[in-house]
């Protein structure tokens, strides 16, 4: 009869949108009591726009945006891509060499010969520098209302800040809303800044966020909930989510996802609309009645 329900299963699954690699997953996901989403490109859109330029009284905002444009150009993170598209639109972006990703905190490229870096609160810490005073009043507003702050190093001095914004998916509150209805806790883990999750969590209604999470270590905040004594469904759609999505006792991708997390997961949605996992659960307890 197994193979009987993995057919049925499959077709259904098929139609709505839910592709099971492996059946043994889905079964797991009934026992499911805690939800973790990845929030950039999961819980929100993933496409973040900028939204505001600073800089200190020796250079301008020009000049801050254009080498941030010029270190991003070779980076396909979607902040990255954000900041080169408003660079584009305000001056000619010199051209960079030497680019290199540093995970969870930000990029490094030499740009006419000095090294600039551009990234969140993880960089500037990791380099043993702090914000300077003439930046200090735009950033606390822009953080204030949720924004990720990056900032702009030129050599070893600050020269700027950029401010981005990421809107939540429509459906993610919903999403949030059903799972609680079900009894299911839902958590968020990000590599974002606490500001954004705090704000993030905060409109969402979320039970849990682990925020400035390093990519390394999204793994070892499942593996924590797990100690717990929580069975763990985790939701991601990238590369930095492989390593959590396969420690998970569910791991499901998202539609748009990278080529990694879809193979790191047991379970992938077609779509990327959230509420797809409450779509799995419903699939989950359609298959165990068919097989019992
Ligand atoms: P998430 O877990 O939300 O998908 P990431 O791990 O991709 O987040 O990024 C975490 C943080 O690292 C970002 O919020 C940002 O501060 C910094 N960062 C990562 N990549 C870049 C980049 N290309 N440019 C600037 N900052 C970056
Ligand atoms: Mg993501």
């Amino acid at each position: 009869a197994i193979p009987l329900v993995t057919a049925i299963s499959t077709t259904m699954s098929a139609r709505n949108g839910i592709l099971v690699k492996d059946r043994l997953t889905l079964e797991r996901t009934r026992v499911v009591d805690t939800v973790l989403f990845d929030k950039t490109g999961t819980l929100t859109k993933g496409t973040p726009a900028v939204t505001g330029t600073a800089a200190v009284a020796a250079s301008s905002e020009d000049t801050v945006l254009a080498l941030a444009g010029a270190v991003e150009s070779d980076s396909e993170h979607p902040l990255a891509r954000a900041v080169v598209r408003a660079a584009a639109e305000v001056a000619d972006v010199p051209r960079a060499n030497g680019f290199e990703s540093l995970p969870g905190k930000g990029v490094r490229a030499a740009v006419d010969g000095r090294t600039v870096q551009v990234g969140g609160p993880t960089l500037l810490e990791s380099l043993g520098l702090s914000e300077p005073a003439d930046l200090a009043e735009r950033t606390g507003s822009w953080r204030s209302q949720g924004s990720t702050v990056l900032h702009v190093i030129d050599g070893d001095t600050v020269v700027g800040a950029l401010s981005l914004a990421d809107e939540e998916r429509a459906e993610s509150a919903a999403a949030v809303r059903q799972l609680h209805g079900q009894g299911v806790r839902v958590a968020m883990v990000t590599g974002d800044a606490r500001n954004v999750a705090d704000a993030v969590a905060a409109r969402l209604g979320l039970d849990e966020v682990f925020a400035q999470v390093l990519p390394d270590q999204k793994d070892a905040v499942v593996r924590d909930l797990q100690e717990r004594g929580n069975r763990v469904a985790m939701v991601g759609d990238g590369v930095n989510d492989a390593p959590a999505l396969a420690r998970a006792d569910v791991g499901i991708a998202i539609g748009a996802g990278t080529d990694v997390a879809i193979e790191s997961a047991g379970i992938v949605l077609a779509s990327d609309d959230p509420r797809g996992v409450l779509s799995v659960r419903v699939l989950s307890r359609a298959g165990y009645r068919k097989m019992v």
